[in-house]
C-alpha cells in the first residue's frame, strides 16, 4: 500500500500555550489522523513542546514520539518550514490587531520655532503608539528654493542649532529642496552656489532630503551620492513604473511621497506599498502620504501652484497672491469640492496604517506655532473635536475664511470611499467668519 503524505507545517512555539485536559488527547488526535486516507497538512501547533521549553510537561499540544511512530506506519511525514516573504508578514501583522507592532510615523512641518520643537519632543514622550520621527523644513530662500513661499526667516546658524537640538531629542530631519524648477546652473556663480548649498546641507547630517524635480535628482546623485532622497509630492508620482524608473536610476532614493489622489485609491495605494516594500531587484523604499495640504481633487492647476512657489523661494518675482485664488473660489462656491479632495483626518490614520503606509506628512511650514501644535496633537491623539478646517491652511479659502464643518460628522466617510462606496453626506456647514465675497 502506498503511504499518504503528512506535511507538518508552521506553528509558533511558545505562543499561546493552553492548559489542555491531557488524558487521551494525543491518542484521540493520532486516531483522527490515522482515520484519514489522503494527504494531510498538519498544523504543528499540535506537536508538543520540547522538554527544554516545557520541562514540567504542563503545557502540551498533543503528539508524543510514540504517536509519531504510529503515524509513520501509514504516512510519509515531512516536517516543513514555510517561509513567508517579509513584506507579506509585515502586511499580516499590520492586519492583526493582536500582533500590531508598527504604528504610524509622522513627519511634521516646522516653522523653526524652538517652542514647537520642544512640544514635539514632549508629544513623543506622551503618546507611545505613534511617533514623530521626522521634522521637515528649509530656508525661506535659496538657489534651489522649495515648494512653500513666505516662510519665516531663519539663518543658517539657527537652522544648524535647531536641527541638532531635534536630533539630540530623537527626532530626525528631512531638509526640503522640493521646488519643481531647476535653476540655471550653466551660470558659473549659480553652479558654485548650488555646490555650497548642498555642502552645507550635508554638513548638517540631515537624515534625508526631499527633491522635487528630475534634474535636481541627477545633480545630487552625481555630486552627493550618499545623501538619502525622498521624492517630493511635487513630482506627482502616481504610477508604479514612474517610481521604479527613478529607483533604478538613483539607488539613493529611500522614500516617495505619493500624489494626493493615491490617498483615495485603495487598490493603487496597496500596489505602491507592495512594490515599495518588497525585496526584489530594487532596494525597498518607504511610502509617505500627505494628510492636510489639499487643493481640489487632482487639481488641474497643481503644477502651476508648485511652479509659482518654486520661483518665489528662489528669490524671483511671481504673483504669489493669485496662486490659490481660482481653486479657493471653486471650493467656496461649492463645499463639496472640499469634501471630494484627498485629505486625511486624524481619525482616518488607522485606515492607512492598516494598509501599510510608512509615513504621514503633516504640512504647514508657514503656519503659527499654535496652529501646528493643534494639528500635531490632533494626529497623535487620532481624534479632533472641532472644525475640520482647523487642520488645513485657511489660505485655501477666499479671504482666508473657511467654513465650519464639524470634524466628527466626517467619521467613517473616508473608509467608505476606500471601500469603493459612494457615501452620501449630509454635511451642514456655516461660514464661521462670514461668507467670503464672490
Ligand atoms: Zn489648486
Amino acid at each position: 500500500m502506498t503511504k499518504n503524505n503528512l506535511f507538518m507545517v508552521g506553528g509558533a512555539k511558545g505562543v499561546g500555550k493552553t492548559r489542555l485536559p491531557l488524558e487521551g488527547l494525543t491518542d484521540y488526535i493520532t486516531g483522527e489522523i490515522l482515520s484519514q486516507n489522503r494527504n494531510l497538512v498538519l498544523d504543528t501547533h499540535y506537536a508538543r513542546y520540547s522538554d527544554k521549553e516545557e520541562p514540567n510537561k504542563q503545557f502540551r499540544r498533543g503528539l508524543e514520539p510514540e504517536d509519531l511512530e504510529r503515524l509513520l506506519e501509514k504516512f510519509n511525514i515531512f516536517p516543513c518550514l514555510v517561509e513567508v516573504p517579509l513584506c507579506e508578514l509585515e502586511q499580516r501583522r499590520k492586519n492583526d490587531p493582536k500582533k500590531r507592532v508598527i504604528n504610524m510615523k509622522f513627519c511634521i512641518a516646522t516653522n523653526w520655532d524652538e517652542k514647537l520643537h520642544d512640544y514635539l519632543v514632549k508629544l513623543n514622550s506622551i503618546y507611545k503608539k505613534d511617533k514623530i520621527e521626522y521634522v521637515f523644513g528649509s530656508a525661506p530662500f535659496s538657489i534651489f528654493g522649495s515648494a512653500v513661499a513666505n516662510l519665516p526667516s531663519v539663518s543658517s546658524e539657527e537652522m544648524e542649532k535647531k536641527i541638532a537640538h531635534l536630533r539630540n531629542n530623537g527626532i530626525k530631519f528631512n531638509y526640503l529642496v522640493n521646488s519643481t524648477i531647476f535653476p540655471d546652473l550653466t551660470i558659473k556663480s549659480n553652479y558654485q552656489k548650488a555646490l555650497e548649498y548642498f555642502d552645507w546641507i550635508k554638513r548638517q547630517g540631515v537624515e534625508i532630503i526631499t527633491i522635487g524635480n528630475k534634474q535636481l535628482l541627477d545633480f545630487v546623485y552625481h555630486h552627493f551620492p550618499d545623501l538619502k532622497i525622498n521624492i517630493s509630492i511635487a513630482m506627482g508620482i502616481k504610477k508604479i513604473e514612474e517610481i521604479n524608473e527613478l529607483r533604478k536610476k538613483y539607488p539613493n532614493i529611500e522614500r516617495v511621497t505619493l500624489h494626493h489622489t493615491l490617498n483615495r485609491n485603495k487598490a493603487a495605494l496597496i500596489k505602491h506599498i507592495k512594490n515599495a516594500h518588497c525585496k526584489g531587484k530594487l532596494k525597498p523604499i518607504k511610502i509617505e502620504i500627505l494628510a492636510n495640504e489639499i487643493c481640489l481633487y487632482n487639481c488641474p492647476r497643481m503644477k502651476e501652484h508648485y511652479a509659482v512657489l518654486s520661483k518665489i523661494t528662489q528669490g524671483n518675482q511671481a504673483k504669489s497672491g493669485k496662486v490659490w485664488e481660482w481653486c479657493g473660489k471653486k471650493r467656496a462656491a461649492n463645499v463639496n469640492e472640499f469634501l471630494g479632495a484627498c485629505w486625511i483626518r486624524p481619525e482616518d490614520v488607522q485606515l492607512y496604517e492598516d494598509l501599510g503606509v510608512d509615513y504621514i506628512k503633516i504640512a504647514g511650514r508657514r503656519e503659527s506655532t499654535k496652529n501646528l501644535k493643534l494639528r500635531v496633537q490632533a494626529y497623535m491623539n487620532r481624534r479632533y473635536n472641532g472644525n475640520v478646517m482647523d487642520l488645513f491652511m485657511s489660505e485655501f479659502w477666499p479671504e482666508s475664511k473657511p467654513p465650519f464643518i464639524d470634524n466628527q460628522k466626517l467619521d467613517g466617510y473616508v473608509g467608505k470611499i476606500l471601500d469603493g462606496k459612494k457615501p452620501k453626506l449630509n454635511i451642514s456647514y456655516k461660514w464661521k467668519y462670514g461668507k467670503p465675497k464672490k
